[in-house]
């Protein structure tokens, strides 16, 4: 009988959604009439744009005759594609990135999980802690941690984010190899601006760790001071890998589009100390085990750089960044402390009177018929915190606001 990878035995089952489910259909089989409002979810609601839908229309109609039709495309993506992202999120901010330092895929998520392959095992891991758990959880499998104790992993330096420190993740005070940021966050809906940034650049060169930066939610960025890529900052295109998603600024995400760039110039090193570039296993990994984001989604996505697309995902963007106002502000009339919201589609609020998370969820649940995400599913320093989300439709966003105002006992 085959041998399993028992790195996999050592992650805790998916606990965090199965249990809010658990909790959902408890509350309502006993309360048939409640209307619930889920302020909980990290997916889109807006559909796609139309500039968008027509490129996917006539990128289909493409595919149905012998001259236009496509079968395997470049791996890496399409040039139509890449020449567009180089063009307006890099080089329109004094950014120089090559065609074949970009590499379009199926999402961040896979992306940001895959990564990991291309670093050796010994490698030290650091994750912000809460975190998006896919960066953990991915490094568990692949045998870079210990076990579970106490709700961390050994051998992980985690990096607690909470009110005292900003959600400012302060520098690691040992060495580590692989440093995951996320910047707007998830799920505190914080930033890091320049400076705080160009600290961990700086960290990165010094100790020869390499930054796994997910700008997912960059589009949601709305301060000066908050850099869109990492490469704004100096030296970063030495040290830093970055991840960015047409998920979350295009309503992708069921139709499945992201991009990866890798500096040439990011280079590891061999166990003889040799330098080599990243860029180069990046391609290999990426070329052997993909085969390439489908056309019809490729041409989506250059639609999205158009000026009818540029407006129209503006457009969605605003009416979510619109509702995390509203969500702000609500809960700051309410009395209840928050944070995020105002780069970021994510609200993390500080739970009233020092409740867990849990209770937390239970009393929003029975008393407004809210559901959230409680802070302790994204890591232990999220203990105490819970999560509300912009992605809703306005209706809900405001009535559900108006509850916790109205029904919520602090
Ligand atoms: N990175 C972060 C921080 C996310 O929150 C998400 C999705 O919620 C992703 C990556 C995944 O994005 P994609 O839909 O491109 O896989």
């Amino acid at each position: 009988m085959a041998i399993i990878n028992e790195n996999y035995l050592k992650l805790p089952g998916s606990y965090l959604f199965a249990e809010i489910a658990r909790r959902v259909t408890g509350f309502r089989n006993d309360n048939p009439n409640a209307n619930v409002i889920r302020l909980g979810i990290g997916d889109v609601t807006k559909p796609l744009p139309p500039a968008i839908v027509k490129a996917m229309h006539a990128a289909v109609e493409e595919m149905a005759h012998a001259d236009t039709f496509r079968g395997y495309g470049p791996e890496q993506g399409y040039s139509f594609l890449i020449n567009k992202i180089i063009e307006t999120d890099y080089a329109a901010r004094g950014i120089s990135i090559e065609e074949d330092e970009v590499f379009v895929s199926d999402g961040s998520k896979s992306d940001v999980g895959n990564i990991q392959e291309i670093f050796g095992i010994n490698n030290i891991v650091a994750i912000t802690d809460p975190v998006y758990p896919v960066y953990l959880d991915t490094n568990v499998m692949a045998g870079r941690t210990g076990e579970l104790k106490d709700g961390m992993f050994e051998k992980v330096t985690y990096l607690p984010c909470n009110a005292e420190n900003q959600f400012k993740p302060a520098l690691p005070d040992h060495k580590v190899d692989l440093i995951y940021l996320c910047s707007p966050n998830n799920p505190t809906g914080t930033t890091l601006s320049k400076a705080e940034l160009k600290k961990w650049v700086d960290y990165a060169k010094e100790n020869d760790a390499i930054i796994l930066y997910d700008a997912a939610y960059e589009a949601y960025i709305r301060e000066e001071d908050v850099p869109h890529s990492i490469y704004e900052i100096e030296g970063a295109k030495e040290v830093a890998i970055e991840f960015r998603s047409f998920s979350k600024n295009a309503g992708f995400t069921g139709t499945r589009c992201a991009f990866t760039v890798v500096p040439k110039t990011v280079m590891g090193k061999k166990a003889n100390g040799e330098e080599y570039p990243l860029n180069k296993l990046w391609n290999r990994r990426h070329t052997t085990k993909f085969n390439g984001t489908p056309y019809i989604v490729q041409q989506g996505a250059a639609a999205v750089y158009t000026p009818e697309g540029q407006e129209q995902i503006k457009a969605i963007v605003d009416y979510y960044m619109t509702n995390a106002q509203i969500i702000r502000e609500g809960l700051a009339s309410a009395g209840i402390e928050a944070f995020g919201g105002v780069n970021a589609p994510y609200i993390w609020l500080k739970t009233p009177n020092n409740m867990s998370s849990w209770s937390f969820f239970d009393k929003l649940l029975s008393e407004a018929n809210i559901v959230g995400t409680p802070g302790t599913g994204f890591g232990p320093s999220g203990e105490g915190y819970f999560r509300l989300t912009a992605f809703g439709n306005r209706e809900n966003t405001e009535e559900a606001v108006h509850r916790i105002k109205t029904r919520l006992s602090l």
